[in-house]
């Protein structure tokens, strides 16, 4: 008999990556993935907890699911992911209701944790941590429906960076790469499902090494740079301390990838990076923006900020400012700190307010809305190349995509658009996307 299930996925592209995996891996026994909580026979609810927040949202929804598992009693609920690994048994103790938890790398684990729960096993926490990529050899690739433009491909998991601000590399282990064949092997089978554009994924792909042809993660690049009906390549995140020239070379080389890295910063003062042991100066990284630059000269340049990390004094958080206002970042996710046990910030004695916090990340917010702007402004009167992804759920009328530097652009189109890459000329530079319409010139081949 077929059974469904429901999956809720909180936190980050890897998460929503290893969500997609997890209807591949019980399709073969007999579960079918269902957009309708009210149908599901099972719900699993993949969980981030790299920041207070995201924990707390995770909460939240198991507080709203007491009912509905009293209503459903032989509805399964199982929770995975950061925060399942973290909690581990203690959260079938705060969540009597639960049915099972599994870690971050359980997850291919779950038909044989099915199987035990439906022979009797009860309220069971799988938590091992034992991930091996060759897990992933009889899984197929994500996206099998046809109507995607866009995939995700993992390429190594863990980190063994320990920033100390950090819970990943607890939750998550240490670093494992994945062998460029099997990497290349899910690529081809997303293209053959019509997939335009890959987005690789790693907590840290600039330490990505594949453990059996021994290639360091440019090299991995150029391999895919050269598949046959790719148009685009992207990856995140990479680490300033080990952005390799031969990375920024590739900036410049490859013709698939796209010029947009995204690079966190956390923070422009020496003695906070020092105290999160993020192993580069602000001057390294000014120094690594000016390479990219040089050979890249429009990259679009992101970056993840922390205000508030314990011990940061107002000049502290006045020279972050000043590295804004230096690079000019497209585009900025910023966070307080938040205490994440058991990274090693937690036990710094120099707590900063949330109060000091709360402003601190309203004035760099401020400040960094009006430098997106600018950047946005750019664009504007220029001919950009746009991946057509899908119908703008705001407004019908609308198609959205992206250009190569990662700004959406909205434009009124038909739907048979989407997928294709087409010119269009970009009106007006908005905050969070550009408005455009069609540009008549022909726009194959070429840069993505
Ligand atoms: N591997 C990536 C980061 C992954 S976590 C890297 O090294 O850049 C995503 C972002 O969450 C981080 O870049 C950081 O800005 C933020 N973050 C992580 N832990 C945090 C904490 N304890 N408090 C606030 N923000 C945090
Ligand atoms: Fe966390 Fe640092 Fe690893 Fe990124 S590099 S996942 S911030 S420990």
């Amino acid at each position: 008999m077929v059974k469904r299930f429901h999956i809720i996925t909180f936190g980050c592209q890897m998460n929503e990556y290893d969500s997609s995996k997890i209807a591949n891996i019980l399709a073969p026994v007999g579960y079918i993935r269902t957009e309708e909580i009210k149908e599901a026979d099972l719900i699993l609810i993949n969980t981030c907890n790299v920041r207070e927040k995201a924990e707390q949202k995770v909460y939240s929804l198991l507080g709203r699911l007491k009912r509905f598992k009293q209503r459903n009693p032989s509805t399964l609920i199982g929770v995975g992911g950061c925060v399942a690994q973290q909690k581990g048994e203690s959260l079938l103790h705060r969540v009597e209701y639960l049915d099972f938890v599994f870690g971050t790398h359980a997850f291919f684990d779950l038909p044989e944790i099915l199987a035990e729960l439906s022979n009797g096993t009860r309220r069971a926490c799988y938590t091992d941590l034992h991930y091996r990529f060759e897990e992933d050899r009889n899984v197929q690739p994500v996206s099998a429906c046809g109507t995607e433009v866009k995939g995700l491909i993992t390429i190594m998991r863990g980190c063994n960076n320990f920033c100390t601000f950090c819970v990943v590399p607890y939750v998550r282990g240490r670093e494992v790469s994945r062998s460029a064949k099997s990497i290349l092997c899910e690529a081809k089978e997303l293209l053959k499902a019509g997939i335009k554009e890959i987005t690789v994924l790693g907590q840290n792909v600039n330490s990505y090494r594949s453990p059996d042809e021994h290639l360091g993660f440019s090299e991995l690049l150029e391999l895919m740079n050269g598949l046959e009906g790719l148009q685009r390549i992207r990856f995140t995140t990479s680490h300033p301390k080990d952005l390799s020239p031969s990375l920024v070379s590739a900036f410049g080389k490859l013709s698939k990838l796209c010029p947009h890295i995204h690079l966190p910063l956390q923070s422009g003062s020496n003695r906070i990076l020092k105290r999160m042991n993020r192993r580069y100066t602000r001057e390294d990284y000014l120094n690594k923006i000016e390479d990219l630059r040089n050979v890249c000269p429009d990259i679009s340049i992101t970056t993840d900020l922390i205000v508030g990390f314990p011990g940061e004094t107002e000049a502290d958080f006045q020279e972050t400012l000043d590295v804004l206002h230096m690079v000019k970042f497209d585009g900025a996710f910023s966070f307080k700190y938040s205490d994440r046990v058991p990274a090693k910030a937690v036990r710094f004695k120099d707590k900063i307010s949330e109060e000091t916090k709360s402003r601190r990340l309203r004035s760099l917010q401020a400040i960094q809305k009006d430098i997106t702007m600018e950047r946005n402004i750019r664009f504007e009167r220029r001919i950009e190349r746009v991946l057509v992804e899908s119908r703008n759920k705001k407004n019908p009328l609308q198609l959205t995509g992206r250009i190569a530097g990662n700004q959406i652009v909205n434009f009124e189109g038909t739907e048979d658009l989407i997928g294709q890459v087409v010119p269009i000329r970009i009106e007006e530079g908005l905050l969070h996307s550009l408005r455009g319409r069609p540009a008549l010139i022909n726009c194959q081949g070429g840069a993505p």
